[in-house]
């Protein structure tokens, strides 16, 4: 079997992903999740016009000719508050007193700031001119009834979840997130609860995955490890084929030990690829079973097995999960350093970045070797060097794969 491109490969793996089915979820446990249904408002907000603004609701033509030389006084004849509906009718020469979200008076069309007026007894100065129309909420202006406010396909932040609540929606239809097991295989593994044994490799890639997992809202389960025998192998893999996603890493080469992928075959699952030209990534294995369930033979060394997660895996969780965005944002950024690099295989390098006046910088995290896996631990990206690129110099353009979902700096930065 011939090597896929990263293309290739990611595009062979979501024409077997399919959407979960809808769910229904408290509002709250809806954050970072994905809309199911279009949604409608149940009401007008504002329900009226209001004003904008503490100041007094007038007549725009009573104080058109107003100038700081030249006020104009409104006889104050009313004081609405917000969640207070006005009482009279303003009429030529009068003003009311208004708040912040309360409803407009019958016969104004201005609000005059409190800050560009001057009280006086029960009358009030109109210091500055206003624009006609000013400081005034129309009716509907933040959801307008029965229209389409959010769609279907909306990823939901604090922002879309506010709006969620005005409209009432206390459980919101979403679309469910995918089961996922996850498989560490290996001889040499320790677990993480078992004493340090200096001849053995501790078990990064069954935490890794979770945490990956668990960074796009999955909580998976550990299946522990497997050791290298077709037989325990076999009793472990078929336990996480009853998942909807299957990450098992490592024993998926052609050693004499890597007895994933014919154990795969032999429990009937149809295998698609498991050679990707990139590094690090080789080998990955992809396969999907009867019921519509896919397995990811993830290589074994942890650098490799991230790097795998973020190109294939996030992107069809995500796509089981309704995201439409399944892919990492890229940035163009240029390089602070030579890069060697061999033709054949695409190329994540882990990166750090910076600013300079024009633009980011990315900086490799060191040596690359995909048992480092400080690499990864401190990457903010992957400079993804094509296939057919023989390196690239310091000051090249490149693009870069966000890897932090949240990145914060020092400063504001404006
Ligand atoms: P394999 O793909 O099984 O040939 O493993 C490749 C390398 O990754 C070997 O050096 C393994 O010891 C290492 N490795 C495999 N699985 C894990 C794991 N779960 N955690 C840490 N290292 C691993
Ligand atoms: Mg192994």
């Amino acid at each position: 079997m011939n090597y896929l491109s990263v293309g290739d490969a990611l595009a062979e793996v979501l024409k077997h992903i399919s959407r979960k089915a809808v769910e229904h979820v408290a509002l709250y446990d809806s954050l970072r999740r994905v809309l199911a249904e279009d949604v409608a408002a149940n009401r007008n907000h504002p329900p009226y016009d209001v004003s904008a603004m503490d100041g007094y609701a007038v007549r725009f033509a009573d104080i058109e000719t107003v100038s700081a030389e030249n006020p104009v006084r409104l006889k104050v004849v009313d004081d609405i508050r917000a969640g207070q509906m006005p009482s009279i009718k303003v009429l030529q020469g009068r003003a009311a007193r208004i708040m912040t979200g309360a409803p407009t008076p019958e016969g104004v069309d201005t609000v005059i700031r409190v800050e560009d007026t001057q009280e006086d007894g029960h009358d009030v100065l109109i210091l500055t001119p206003p624009k006609q129309g000013a400081n005034i909420r129309p009716m509907g202006e933040n959801l307008k009834n029965e229209k389409t406010v959010l769609s279907k396909g909306t990823s939901i932040t604090p922002g879309v979840l506010a709006i969620l609540s005005m409209v009432k929606q206390k459980q919101v239809p979403v679309f469910a997130k995918p089961s996922v097991a996850i498989l560490s295989t290996g001889d040499e593994l320790e677990a993480l609860d078992e004493p340090v044994d200096e001849n053995k490799i501790p078990d990064a890639n069954s935490h890794a995955l979770y945490a990956q997992c668990k960074a796009l809202g999955i909580e998976a389960t550990l299946l522990g490890i497997a050791k290298d025998n077709p037989l325990q192998l076999r009793a472990k893999l078929e336990e996480g084929l009853k998942y909807d996603v299957l990450l098992a890493s490592g024993g998926v080469s052609v050693g004499h030990h890597d007895f994933v992928r014919s154990t795969l075959d032999a429990l009937g699952i149809t295998m698609h690829f498991w050679r990707v030209a990139m590094r690090p990534g080789h080998p990955l294995a992809f396969g999907t079973t009867k019921q519509g369930g896919v397995v990811f033979g993830l290589p074994g060394n942890p650098v490799s097995s991230m790097v795998c997660f973020e190109e294939f895996v996030s992107p069809a969780l995500r796509s089981m999960m309704g995201y439409e965005k399944i892919c990492r944002r890229t940035i163009t950024a240029k390089l602070s350093h030579d890069l060697k690099d061999r033709k054949g295989r695409a190329h994540f390098v882990r990166v750090t970045l910076s600013k300079d006046e024009q633009g980011y910088l990315a900086t490799s995290t060191g040596t690359q070797g995909s048992g480092v896996l400080m690499s990864m631990a401190i990457a903010q990206g992957f400079v993804v060097v094509p296939e057919e690129s023989e390196g690239l110099k310091a000051g090249d353009k490149v693009q870069v794969q966000l890897l932090q979902d949240m990145d914060f700096q020092e400063e504001l930065g404006i």
